[in-house]
């Protein structure tokens, strides 16, 4: 089972990832929790490149390209094995992630082309935590550390990201879930994992 997690930053994916991971192996289910970019260390590499240093280096097509080579790794040396071995996968952004932050201005045929020639894959289930824009952006900037780039679009960027996530769940009905992430984490926890009950 492949499940991965979506939302604008400071969204609460990350800890729902790991609060999820946790409640399946206390289950006894062997779990994969894993991440984007990243996840492989080619592809870790590849995080480097892209989150650390100059935000200017690369052009939106070459960060484009970078990030579905550092997907093309995850999926060849930590996810297709995981999920060969049965196990489950869990994934802190995946694809999705794309759509929306390489797909901005007006590139996401590019993303899609990349992705049914390198990718394609999709999860069977998408977690969506749907954040307010306001919010997840006073979380993000909270904990963004001097190492990594934070890309701060501001509230009205934020706002569209969090839309646009929407706007992909309503276009993958079938693998999406939205979950309200304006609440105590266990209670998002608790949605989340019924969320995946009908799969598992
Ligand atoms: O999920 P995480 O916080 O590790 O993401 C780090 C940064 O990378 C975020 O600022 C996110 O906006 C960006 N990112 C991106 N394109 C992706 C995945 C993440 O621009 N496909």
């Amino acid at each position: 089972l492949f499940v991965s997690f979506e939302g604008i930053d400071g969204s609460g994916k990350s800890t729902q990832a790991r609060l999820l991971a946790e409640a399946l192996r206390a289950e006894g289910r062997d779990v994969l929790l894993t991440r984007e970019p990243g996840g492989s260390p080619g592809a870790e590499e590849i995080r480097a490149l892209v989150l650390q240093g100059d935000p200017d280096r690369w052009s939106a097509e070459t960060e484009l390209l970078l990030f579905t080579a550092a997907r093309r790794d995850h999926l060849e040396r930590t996810i297709r094995p995981a999920l060969a071995e049965g196990r489950v996968v869990i994934c802190d952004r995946f694809a999705d992630s794309s759509r929306m932050y390489q797909g901005r201005d007006g590139r996401r045929a590019q993303v899609d082309a990349l992705h049914d020639l390198m990718i394609g894959i999709e999860p069977d289930v998408t977690l969506l935590i749907d954040m307010d824009p306001e919010a997840g952006l006073s979380r993000a900037k909270a904990r963004a550390t001097a190492e990594e780039r934070f890309e701060d679009f501001g509230l009205p960027l934020q706002q569209a990201m969090r839309a646009g996530f929407l706007a992909l769940s309503r276009e993958f009905p079938a693998r999406f879930r939205v979950i309200e992430g304006n609440r105590a984490m266990d209670t998002v926890a608790a949605d989340v994992r019924a969320a995946l009950e009908p799969v598992l």
